[in-house]
C-alpha cells in the first residue's frame, strides 16, 4: 500500500492551515491530528466528570474512557496487562517516579546506576537526585565519535554493583538507535534492572516491552501526536507491586486514618490526585492513529532521512552532521560551516523552516562531542520530500548570507 502523505497532512489542522510552514521539530513535539483534538474536545464538551469517585453515569463513563485509554497504552507497548501502565505527565515524570520510588527503596551506598553518555537530562538528573539521597553512584557508558553507543564498553561496566541500567532507545540529539534488547539481556544476566527511555522511539518504531524484556519503559504522549502533559510508565507488575508510593493524596489510597494509611493496588497507587483525564483519552486516540499508520510511516521516515542526508552531502559539503551511526531515527543534527547554530535556526525560520537549536537537553553528549549545541532537523511521517528540498534550499540561502 502506498503512503499518501498529502492525505495524512490534511488530517493535521496546523499543517493544513500553514501550507508554507516546514515543521522539522517533531522530536521536540509532534503535531496533532484532528482525531486527537476531537477526542480531547469531546471529552470536555460531552463527557467531562471526575473519575473513580462518582456514582453517577457521567463519572462512570469518564472512568471507563480513562481506563480504556490505559488499555490502549498497554496494547501499544504490548504489555501483559494494563495495570502495568501508569499514567504520568510524560517521560520525565515517569523516570522521576522510578528513581524516587524504586531507587529510594532499593539503592544504597556502593550501588551503581549505569547510564549512557547520550541520555537526555530527564534520564540523568532524577538519578543524580536519588544517588545524592542514597549514596549510590552513577556510572556512564561511553559513546563513540559517530554517535553510536559503545555497547561492549557498556557491558564491561555492568557488575554485581550495578542495580539498574537506564538507556535511551533513540537519542533525541543525534537520532542514534540503541540495541536495548541486547543491553537489557546483559543487565539481567548480572541481576540488574533496566529502564528504557522510549520518548523518541515511540513516535518511530513499534514498541514491544515483552520482546525488549525491560523492567521499565517510559514515553511521552506529545511526541506521538498526543496531548502534552500525559505519558506513561510501563513497569513489570511484580516490580511495581513492591514499589512504595511516589506521591500521596486522593485516589491512591484505600483507607486514610491519622494512625496510618493503606494504599490502592497498582497502577492506582502511583496516580495521586485528579489525573489528566482528557489527556489520557487524547493519548489513546493518538496511539490508535499512529499504530494504524505503521509500518508504512516508518518506511517513509527512513526514506526521508536517506533523501535529506544524501541531498545535504551532495549540495552542502561544509555541513557537518553529528551522529552518523548505522541505525538512526529521522534526525539530522548539524553545524553549517562556522555559522552559529542559533543564527542558522533563526534564519531558517525566516524561510518558514522550523528546527531546534541548542544542547537538546543533552549537555553531557554535547560535551563529549566538544561542542555546545547543534541545529536539529527532525522529520515525522507527515513531512514530505518537497519539504526536505525546501529545507536544503533554505540552508543554501543561509550559507550565502555569511
Ligand atoms: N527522553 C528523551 C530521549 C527525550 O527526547 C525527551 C524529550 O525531549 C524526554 C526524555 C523528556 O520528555 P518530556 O519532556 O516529554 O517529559
Amino acid at each position: 500500500m502506498s503512503f499518501d502523505v498529502e492525505k495524512i497532512r490534511s488530517a493535521f489542522p496546523l499543517l493544513r492551515e500553514n501550507p508554507t510552514l516546514v515543521y522539522l521539530d517533531s522530536a521536540a513535539t509532534a503535531q496533532k491530528p484532528q482525531c486527537v483534538i476531537d477526542a480531547v474536545c469531546n471529552f470536555y464538551a460531552k463527557h467531562n466528570a471526575n473519575i473513580h469517585r462518582g456514582l453517577y453515569r457521567l463519572s462512570q463513563q469518564a472512568t471507563a474512557d480513562f481506563e480504556r485509554a490505559r488499555e490502549r497504552v498497554a496494547a501499544f507497548l504490548n504489555a501483559r496487562e494494563s495495570r502495568e501502565c501508569v499514567f504520568t505527565r510524560g517521560a520525565t515524570e515517569a523516570i522521576n517516579l522510578v528513581a524516587a520510588s524504586w531507587g529510594g527503596a532499593n539503592l544504597c551506598a556502593g550501588d551503581e546506576i549505569l547510564l549512557t553518555e547520550m541520555e537526555h537530562h530527564a534520564n540523568i538528573v532524577p538519578w543524580q537526585l536519588v544517588a545524592g539521597r542514597t549514596g549510590a553512584k552513577i556510572v556512564v557508558a561511553p559513546m563513540r565519535d559517530d554517535g553510536s553507543l559503545d555497547v561492549p564498553a557498556l557491558k564491561n561496566l555492568i557488575s554485581e554493583k550495578t542495580k539498574i541500567v537506564g538507556v535511551t532507545q533513540t537519542s533525541n540529539a543525534l537520532g542514534t538507535v540503541n540495541p536495548v534488547k541486547e543491553i537489557c539481556a546483559a543487565a539481567h544476566a548480572a541481576g540488574a534492572l533496566t529502564l528504557v527511555d522510549a520518548a523518541q522511539s515511540a513516535a518511530h518504531f513499534v514498541l514491544d516491552v515483552q520482546d525488549i524484556a525491560c523492567d521499565f519503559l517510559v514515553f511521552s504522549g506529545h511526541k506521538v501526536c498526543g496531548p502534552t502533559g500525559i505519558g506513561a510508565l510501563y513497569a513489570r507488575a511484580e516490580i511495581l507491586e513492591k514499589m512504595p508510593p511516589y506521591q500521596g493524596g486522593g485516589d491512591m489510597i484505600e483507607t486514610v486514618d491519622f494512625a496510618g494509611t493503606t494504599f490502592r493496588g497498582i497502577p492506582g497507587r502511583f496516580e495521586a490526585g485528579t489525573p489528566n483525564i482528557a489527556g489520557a483519552i487524547g493519548l489513546g486516540a493518538a496511539l490508535d492513529y499512529v499504530s494504524a499508520l505503521r509500518p508504512q510511516a516508518q518506511a517513509h521516515e527512513e526514506a526521508l532521512l536517506a533523501y535529506a542526508t544524501k541531498k545535504i552531502r551532495a549540495e552542502l559539503p561544509e555541513l557537518r552532521i553529528f551522529g552518523t551511526a548505522e541505525k538512526k531515527a529521522s534526525v539530522i543534527s548539524f553545524h553549517l560551516g562556522e555559522i552559529h547554530p542559533s543564527d542558522v535556526g533563526m534564519l531558517l525560520d525566516t524561510f518558514g523552516v522550523a528546527v531546534r537549536v541548542g544542547h537538546h537537553c543533552a549537555m553531557p553528549l554535547m560535551k563529549r562531542l566538544g561542542i555546545t549545541g547543534t541545529v536539529r532537523a527532525s522529520f515525522a511521517f507527515y513531512n514530505t520530500f518537497e519539504e526536505a528540498d525546501r529545507f536544503v534550499g533554505a540552508l543554501k540561502k543561509v550559507r550565502e548570507m555569511f
